[in-house]
C-alpha cells in the first residue's frame, strides 16, 4: 500500500465519493426518509410491513422489487387529500401491473395510460374507462379506436394527425371524445432548476409561442366530434420546486383566458402534468403533496383572477411520487473486489444478481440511488462501495456511490429503496436476463403481482 498524507487524502472527491454523500455513523442504520414507511431493520435484517427480506429472497428468489403496498395507497391517497377538488391521474408509465392498476381504482385516482398497453392492463384490472385518461405523442389509429371503443374519459391530442384520425373515428364509431391539448409552455423543468426558453425543442405538445396551440384548439373545435375540455402541460419529472410550474402555469393560463375571451368557448378543465420529485439519496429533499398543493392552488388561483377568468377544474399527474418510493429492489451479492483509486484511497465493487436490466435510470440518466445490507447487521467500519450489475457494460452500475460495511460478501442480501417508479416498466431482457418479480408486502402477508420471468418466457418468441 501507497503511504500517503492523510491530510492531503481526506480533500479527494475519490476517498468520500461525491461531495453529498455522507460517511455514516453506522452503515447498518437506515435513512428512514428514503424508505417506504413499513420499512425497518430488525435485529439488522431488513423488514417490510412485517416480513423479513431474508424470508422474501427464500420464497420468491432475487432479485425482487418488494412494493409496501399501504405505503404506495397512502401516497396515492396523499395527493388525493392535498387536491381534494382536483382529479388526480396516477401517471401508469411509473409502474402499472393488474394490482396497482386495482389499488389506484380503490383509492379514487384516476389512471393515465400512454399506450394500447398500458390501456389493455387497466382494463383487465376493470379500471372504469371514464376515469382513464390516454397521452402519447403517436398514438396509433387501433389505440385510438379502442379507446373511443371502451370510452376513456378523455384523449390528449398531442398532434394535428390526431386530430384528423379522431375526426373520422368519432364519426366511423359514433361517439363523442371529450378531449384535452397538449401544450408546450416553453419551460423545462430539471432537478433542482428550470430552464424557461422561448423555442420548443422537443417532441411532445403544440407549441404556445409558434402558434400551433391556437391553431389545435380552432381545428378541435371544429371536428363535431370532439368536445374540448381545456388545455394540458407537463414540464418535466423529478422537480423540486415550484418555480416552473409558476412560469408554465401563466403562459398555459393566459393561452386559456384567450381562448374564453376571443374564441368565446368556456373551458372547464386545466391540466397541470406531473414529474412531482423523490428522494433516492440524502441529497433530495422532495416537498410532500400539501407543500405542493399549496404552491401550485396559488400560481393557478392568482392568475386567473389577474386575467378576469374563473377557475378551471384542475387535474394533476403525479407517478414516481406515489409508486417510487413505496419499493426496494432486493438484490443477493454474488462477487466483490476492491480497486485501489488516485491517492492511496479504494473502491470496493460489489456485484449483485440484477442491474440495468431491472434499473436503468443510472445508465440512462446518471441517476443516483442509495443502498443497504438487508440480510444481517455487520460490525465492520464503512467503506466507499459502487453496487454493479451482472450485465456485460461497464456502465452496468447500480448505486454508483454509497457507504457499505466493509464485509459484504456473496450471499448477502442488498436493498436498495425508491425503485418502484421507472425500473420494471422500463425493465429489459438484456443479456437475455429474465425480468424480476413484483412482490406486494400487507400487514405481514407477501403476495406475488408479477411473477418472475422465465427462460421458456423468454424461448417462446423466438421461433427459430
Ligand atoms: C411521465 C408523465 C407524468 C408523470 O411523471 P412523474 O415524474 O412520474 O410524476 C405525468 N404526466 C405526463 C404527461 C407524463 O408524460
Amino acid at each position: 500500500m501507497r503511504s500517503h498524507e492523510a491530510g492531503a487524502l481526506h480533500g479527494q472527491a475519490g476517498d468520500r465519493g461525491p461531495a453529498w454523500l455522507r460517511n455514516p455513523e453506522d452503515p447498518n442504520r437506515l435513512v428512514p426518509h428514503l424508505w417506504a414507511d413499513g420499512v425497518s431493520k430488525v435485529d439488522g435484517v431488513l423488514t417490510v410491513a412485517g416480513v423479513s427480506a431474508v424470508d422474501l429472497a427464500a420464497e420468491f428468489g432475487t432479485p425482487t422489487y418488494v412494493v409496501d403496498e399501504d405505503d404506495f395507497r397512502r401516497r396515492a391517497r396523499s395527493f388525493k387529500e392535498a387536491f381534494p377538488d382536483a382529479d388526480v391521474y396516477y401517471a401508469g408509465k411509473a409502474f402499472l401491473c393488474v394490482a396497482a392498476a386495482r389499488w389506484i381504482a380503490e383509492e379514487g385516482l384516476n389512471l393515465d395510460v400512454c399506450s394500447g398497453g398500458e390501456l389493455a392492463v387497466a382494463l383487465k384490472a376493470d379500471f372504469p374507462p371514464a376515469r382513464i385518461g390516454l397521452h402519447g405523442n403517436n398514438k396509433s389509429l387501433a389505440e385510438l379506436r379502442r379507446a373511443l371503443e371502451v370510452g376513456v374519459g378523455r384523449i390528449i391530442i398531442d398532434s394535428f394527425e390526431e386530430i384528423d384520425r379522431l375526426r373520422e373515428l368519432t364519426a366511423e364509431l359514433d361517439v363523442t371524445a371529450p378531449v384535452m391539448i397538449r401544450v408546450t409552455a416553453g419551460v423545462e423543468a430539471h432537478t433542482h432548476e428550470y430552464i424557461s426558453t422561448s423555442h420548443e425543442d422537443q417532441k411532445f405538445g403544440f407549441s404556445i409561442t409558434g402558434g400551433d396551440a391556437l391553431d389545435a384548439v380552432r381545428r378541435v373545435l371544429d371536428a363535431p366530434g370532439l368536445e374540448l375540455r381545456g388545455l394540458h402541460s407537463h414540464i418535466g419529472s423529478q422537480i423540486f420546486v415550484t418555480d416552473g410550474f409558476e412560469v408554465a402555469a401563466r403562459r398555459v393560463l393566459r393561452l386559456h383566458a384567450e381562448i374564453e375571451k376571443e374564441l368565446g368557448v368556456a373551458l372547464p378543465e386545466f391540466d397541470l402534468g406531473g414529474g412531482f420529485g423523490i428522494a433516492y439519496t440524502t441529497q433530495d429533499t422532495p416537498s410532500t403533496p400539501d407543500d405542493l398543493a399549496r404552491g401550485m392552488l396559488k400560481i393557478v388561483a392568482d392568475e386567473c383572477a389577474a386575467m378576469g377568468i374563473a377557475v378551471p377544474h384542475l387535474s394533476i399527474e403525479p407517478g414516481r411520487a406515489i409508486a417510487g418510493p413505496s419499493t426496494f429492489t432486493l438484490y443477493e451479492v454474488g462477487t466483490t473486489k476492491s480497486v485501489a483509486l488516485d491517492g492511496g484511497a479504494a473502491r470496493r465493487y460489489v456485484s449483485v444478481d440484477g442491474g440495468m436490466s431491472d434499473n436503468i435510470r443510472p445508465a440512462l440518466y446518471g441517476a443516483d440511488y442509495s443502498c443497504t445490507l438487508a440480510s444481517r447487521v455487520s460490525d465492520a467500519p464503512a467503506v466507499l462501495s459502487r453496487v454493479v450489475g451482472k450485465h456485460c457494460e461497464s456502465g452496468d452500475i447500480v448505486v454508483k456511490d454509497e457507504f457499505l460495511p466493509g464485509d459484504v460478501a456473496a450471499g448477502d442480501l442488498l436493498a436498495v429503496p425508491g425503485t418502484g417508479a421507472y425500473c420494471r416498466s422500463l425493465a429489459s431482457n438484456y443479456n437475455h436476463v429474465p425480468r424480476a418479480a413484483v412482490v406486494a408486502v400487507r400487514d405481514g402477508e407477501a403476495r406475488l403481482i408479477l411473477r418472475r420471468e422465465t427462460e421458456d418466457d423468454l424461448m417462446t418468441l423466438d421461433v427459430g
